[in-house]
């Protein structure tokens, strides 16, 4: 589904990544771990098209993505929430959900809209949990609930591969359980990728786990394997 191949990016001499090699099957849900500066946020850049490459290759459902703009690689069906919210407050919860799912949609398809909401905003309220705040403002929301609202409005992209950035810093505990749920859930028919440091949330949540550190590959395996691993308490871990 997803694979890169010895890719490099160097950023004035720098190394950012340094010959990471990345196999995520389909309908995995992967975590991605590492100390600041491991070059977790970069390979997100390479993989969504934010960031090109020095060398390497990143293929993605039998495409090539290397040089392909941002906005063709949402179109092939990648998508990611970044630190930043992107919720329009003012707007309500289904409005956010409709806006995002517009930008994938043509524009006959707007008479339809007059019928109601549409199939993929629809199910991402379902699957958010959100129907009951359908009609509530944005900007009411809970931390939470504005963090499941994003993942909605790209679920209402129809993309098949999701790169999370951190989905539950600043969660309560119920909150994280609720968006560990989430996640596996999504991960029934999506490929996964969540970059995330809580242990705890890893130890309920995460199946496999892939280190970086200073730009390469350190350790990938289970949570069990991974935390384990004397390299990974080294760098990571113990620090
Ligand atoms: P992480 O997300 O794991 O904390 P990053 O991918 O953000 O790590 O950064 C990896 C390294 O690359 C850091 O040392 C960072 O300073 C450097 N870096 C990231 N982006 C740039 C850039 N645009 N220009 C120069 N250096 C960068």
């Amino acid at each position: 589904m997803l694979e890169l191949r010895d890719v490099h990016v160097v950023f004035d001499g720098f190394r950012a990544l340094d010959g990471v090699d990345l196999t995520v099957p389909e309908g995995e849900l992967r975590f991605l771990i590492g100390p600041n500066g491991a070059g977790k946020t970069t390979l997100i850049d390479v993989i969504t098209g934010l960031t090109r490459p020095t060398a390497g290759s990143v293929r993605f459902g039998g495409h090539d993505l290397v040089g392909r703009k941002e906005h063709r690689i949402v179109r092939l069906g990648v998508g990611r929430t970044f630190q930043t919210s992107v919720v329009f407050e003012e707007l309500t919860v289904v409005e956010n959900l409709d806006l995002a799912a517009s930008f994938r949609r043509p524009l006959w398809s707007l008479a339809r809209r007059r019928r109601g909401v549409s199939e993929a905003v629809a199910e991402a309220l379902a699957r958010t949990g959100l129907e009951e705040l359908a009609e509530r403002s944005a900007g009411v929301l809970s931390h939470g609930q504005r963090q499941w609202l994003e993942i909605g409005m790209l679920l209402a992209q129809r993309p098949r591969l999701l790169l999370l950035d951190e989905p539950v810093a600043g969660m309560s505990g119920d909150e994280r359980e609720r968006t560990g749920e989430l996640l596996t859930q999504i991960a029934a028919d999506h490929t996964v990728i969540v970059v995330e440091h809580d242990m705890e949330f890893l130890r309920r949540h995460a199946s496999t786990v892939t280190v970086l550190h200073e730009g390469k590959v350190l350790v990938e395996g289970s949570v069990e394997q991974v935390s384990a691993d004397p390299r990974v308490q080294e760098v990571y871990l113990g620090r």
